[in-house]
């Protein structure tokens, strides 16, 4: 989520060229890259394969009217740019254990709608919590689910309803779509390598409106940024490529139109798929809560952003890819994450007469709930999942809006080969460090309604807590 900084009315697709464009030659040189696009590298002295790998997508793309998701306005949908996509790496190793990674162009996904698909995986493929990451790209010209952010936006009975219908819509897609990877699974190997992409930027650090001029004057940004692009590759047996998962930390905010389209990692897939015609590109953000493609609002930087973190992988895979030994293992848990102070009735009662409309429409919403004799949580239950794959490769998964400092916490205490994914399974909120935490502001600070918690922030010690369980977790699959 992101809150709206620029005006909301639709400019037309021509103005908003013209004035990228602009944009874009000042920061021509900023921005200089080769277009390179090659062929993946086979994994260096890659072993006889005991991994099997199973690939599946599909569109969902909205056929109705559903509004954009991830600022808190009206925005229903104008066209589309290009599709949008569910897609789905399943993996299973030598004795069967299998997990799978859902990549999606969603804004969030709430835990309303992932429990559902969770229970019907486990139906009808005895898949376990802790062997299925369902996760979200974050883009915010995708389509509203379910109760996600639902105090964000101007209520419509008609659209409660589309949304409603579209959220039903994807659980069934998401659960067929999972069965045909896993109907898939094949021989592969499996390789992992990194590139780096710059574009994401700290957007508590760097006023928005300044980042242009800092750049064009060669002034360092500043303030923590994960610039890594981590990179895996599953090759079939003729080292053909069948897919490519890939990474990165900043939120799909180039864009703030009312067209369907991936954002810039929308771009980067498709320029992927283009480069290696039968391979299937996959898209994780990876911890970007703090962290924003700046400057942005144009069609024409967010292609530029998906070509630059495209060329990034591209650049992975020319390196020689470290191959991934054999073995998988899986852990999940929930930890309880405390409110600092759940919300009263005397507060709440407040709030309703308040300027922001987000902040009464939570109220009046709340306020229900306590008439109707509901007591609100202490705590909200925080998925965090730890896959290991070989010895090579760790792959911990952290539910909703994680900043940067987390990634960059386990990428150091786990040493090379970790991967921290965020935007996992449930849309939840901001998940503040300790660090940001202190500082407040929007990531940090009281912003817990927006997303519809009874209360305005976590405790303190949020960032303990879940570094407690990833610790555990990890124990866990490495043991
Ligand atoms: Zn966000």
């Amino acid at each position: 989520m992101t809150r709206q900084t620029t005006r909301r009315r639709f400019v037309p697709r021509s103005t908003h060229v013209a004035l990228s464009l602009a944009v874009t030659l000042a920061f021509a040189g900023f921005f200089a890259v080769a277009s390179r696009v090659g062929h993946a590298a086979e994994p260096e002295a890659t072993p006889a394969t005991s991994w099997k790998a199973g690939v599946a997508k599909v569109v969902v793309t909205p056929e109705k009217s559903v509004w954009l998701a991830g600022y808190g306005s009206k925005r229903p949908p104008d066209g589309k740019l290009h599709d949008l996509w569910v897609k789905v790496l399943a993996l299973e190793d030598e004795k069967g254990r299998r997990a799978v990674m859902i990549t999606s162009d969603f804004q969030g996904v709430p835990k309303t709608m992932s429990d559902r698909v969770f229970a019907r995986l486990k139906q009808k493929y005895a898949l376990e919590r802790d062997q299925v990451m369902l996760t979200f790209s974050h883009n915010h010209c995708g389509p509203r689910l379910g109760d996600d952010l639902v105090d964000y936006y101007p209520v419509e009975a008609e659209q409660v309803k589309l949304v409603d219908e579209y959220t039903a819509a994807m659980v069934e897609k998401l659960v067929a779509v999972v069965g045909e990877s896993l109907s898939r699974l094949a021989p592969a190997r499996l390789g992992i390598g990194a590139g780096k992409a710059t574009f994401a930027v700290n957007r508590r650090n760097n006023p928005e409106a300044k980042v242009p001029e800092l750049l064009a004057n060669g002034t360092p940004l500043v303030g923590p940024v994960d610039h890594s692009v981590p990179v895996l590759t599953v090759m079939g047996p003729e080292g053909n490529l069948v897919a490519v998962l890939f990474g990165y930390a900043c939120h799909p905010t180039t864009l703030s139109f009312t067209t369907w389209c991936g954002d810039y990692p929308g771009f980067a897939q498709l320029e992927v798929e283009q480069n290696h015609p039968g391979a299937t590109a996959l898209f994780v953000n990876t911890c970007g809560g703090d962290q924003n493609p700046l400057p942005r609002r144009s069609v024409e930087l967010c292609e530029r952003y998906g070509h630059l973190l495209a060329t990034a992988v591209e650049d992975a895979l020319k390196q020689p890819l470290k191959s991934i030994s054999s073995g998988l293992r899986t852990a999940f848990e929930y930890v309880e994450l405390p409110y600092l102070q759940v919300v009263t009735r005397k507060e709440l009662i407040a709030a309703q007469a308040d300027q922001s409309p987000i902040r009464a429409r939570w109220a009046t919403r709340m306020l229900r709930k306590l008439d109707a004799g509901e007591t609100f949580a202490h705590s909200y239950p925080y998925p965090v999942h730890a896959w290991r794959l070989g010895k090579e490769s760790l792959v911990i998964g952290l539910g909703a809006e994680t900043v940067v400092d987390y990634a960059l916490r386990f990428k150091r205490e786990f040493g090379p080969g970790t991967w921290v994914c965020g935007y996992v399974d449930d849309m939840i909120s901001y998940i503040p460090s300790r660090r940001v935490w202190e500082e407040g502001g929007y990531e940090g600070g009281s912003n817990l309604f927006e997303y519809g918690r009874p209360a305005l922030r976590w405790a303190g010690d949020i960032e303990d807590r879940i570094a407690g369980t990833v610790h555990k977790l990890v124990k866990q699959v490495q043991d």
